[in-house]
């Protein structure tokens, strides 16, 4: 892999970008480069044809200064060490955005899970759990579902954990199934965070969210709930998009239409009264909120300067290229940062595991309620550092999530 393409060598260079804004020290720097623990593991299982078949996996903690690790596990045919480091690190600045008491951490196992069978997925998640509970614990390091794994895998790993200690550990895990300690509220977090910090940048920007015209890259969980939150405070949702391309229709399309429609034709495409439109023609519309909610690397320097959104809500990771970031802040455009826009899931999952630990739960609209304070502080603590140092909403919550970071560092002190 090029020098360039290797997130673990991106995630560094954007320490060392905002090391020099904080004027940390070479020693403070180098710490917050490189990450604390790391467990690589090999391990047997037994196949459905009854052989035995060796899985590599990981689970990378990046840093535990303000409190247990906490970060996905992806099961995928390229993870590997430095995809987790990344992801890793990255854990470690949206949990400092949002001022939730956790590092990051990020786990993941090599195998395509498009050829496992559930029997097989099963008995390598059990396997994996067990590998790594040397590590993992609800007061050291708690996993999550992410690329390829879901409210299944965490309640298999949940489980095992529990088999370990012999008795139920819920907090182990957050992104559970309900009927075994999941939160109210997970499923729609992520986009409801990303809405409510839109919501409020749209006052910044002096735009009345009801008459704001919205385009949604990638109708998958994130986007489409985005799309019917937006559409459910009065925006016109113009345009959607998925893998199979897009749709257009100026008046304005019902989310919970088009999410019936997908539900039955797999995709957007072609939904009654709409106009085709390519994925690349999507990010380019005169609307006022554009929502990436797919993939990396969607605007680039090569497209940036045609965007005209006046607002980008950042729900995907990493859909916009350093380049394009430039671009954008110069034309004016307000970037709502994936490390901010997207962190209400990660928060959710903070509230899951606070519950577990009290076996108290709360209801939806208690943690709604509690998530729309989160974001919203977190929001404003990010435009006041991004207008008071002249700095862009990404250079902004990178400053507040490892200033934040490195306050707890020094306070604590280096042992021994
Ligand atoms: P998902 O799989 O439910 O949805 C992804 C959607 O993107 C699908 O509709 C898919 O068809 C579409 N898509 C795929 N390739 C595309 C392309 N080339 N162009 C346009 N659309 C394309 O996934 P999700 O959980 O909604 O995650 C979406 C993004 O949000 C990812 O970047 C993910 O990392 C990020 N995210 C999700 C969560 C969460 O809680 N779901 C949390 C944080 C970040």
């Amino acid at each position: 892999m090029p020098e360039e393409m290797n997130p673990f060598k991106i995630a560094q260079s954007q320490v060392e970008a905002v090391a020099k804004i904080l004027k940390l020290d070479d020693g403070m720097t180098e710490f917050l480069k490189n990450p604390q623990r790391e467990l690589h593991v090999s391990f047997p299982v037994k196949m459905d044809d009854g052989k035995y078949k060796v899985f590599k996996g990981y689970r990378v903690q990046h840093n535990m200064v303000r409190g247990p690790t906490k970060g996905g596990i992806r099961y995928h045919p390229e993870t590997n060490i430095d995809e987790v480091r990344a992801l890793s690190m990255w854990m470690t600045w949206k949990c400092a955005v949002v001022g939730i008491p956790y590092g990051g951490a990020k786990g993941g196992v090599t195998c395509n899970p498009k050829k496992l069978s559930q029997g097989e997925l099963e008995r390598i998640t059990r396997r994996y759990a067990s590998e790594i509970s040397i590590i993992m614990g609800p007061d050291t390091d708690i996993p999550a579902p992410d690329v390829y794994t879901n409210a299944q895998t965490m309640a298999w790993i949940m489980d095992t954990y529990s088999m370990i200690k012999g008795y139920s550990v819920p907090s182990v895990v957050t992104g559970k199934p309900i009927a075994v300690g999941g939160s109210k509220g997970r499923n729609e977090a992520t986009a409801r965070g990303c809405v409510f910090v839109i919501r409020e940048a749209c006052k910044k920007q002096k735009i009345d969210i009801k008459k704001a015209t919205v385009a949604v890259q990638g109708f998958g969980n994130a986007g489409s709930i985005a799309a019917r939150l937006l559409a459910d405070m009065g925006a016109k949702i113009v345009a959607v998009s998925d893998s199979k391309g897009g749709v257009v229709n100026w008046k304005g399309m019902d989310p919970k239409k088009l999410i019936e429609y997908k539900a039955k034709t797999d995709s957007v495409v072609k939904f009654p009264g709409s106009k085709p439109i390519s994925n690349a023609d999507l990010l380019e519309l005169e609307v006022d909120i554009l929502v990436p909610a797919a993939l990396e690397n969607q605007i680039t320097a090569t497209n940036a300067a045609n965007v005209k959104a006046k607002i980008i809500g950042e729900a995907a990771n990493g859909p916009t290229t350093p380049e394009a970031d430039k671009i954008l802040y110069k034309n004016g455009v307000l970037v709502l940062p994936d490390i901010l826009a997207n962190a209400g899931g990660v928060t959710v999952s903070y509230f899951e595991w606070v519950q577990g630990l009290y076996w108290l739960f709360w209801t939806e609209d208690e943690v709604n309620k509690k998530l729309e304070g989160i974001m919203v502080d977190a929001f404003e603590s990010v435009y006041k550092i991004a207008q008071e140092r002249k700095l862009n909403m990404r250079q902004a919550a990178y400053v507040l999530a490892m200033g934040r970071v490195v306050d707890a560092a020094k306070l604590r002190g280096f042992y021994p």
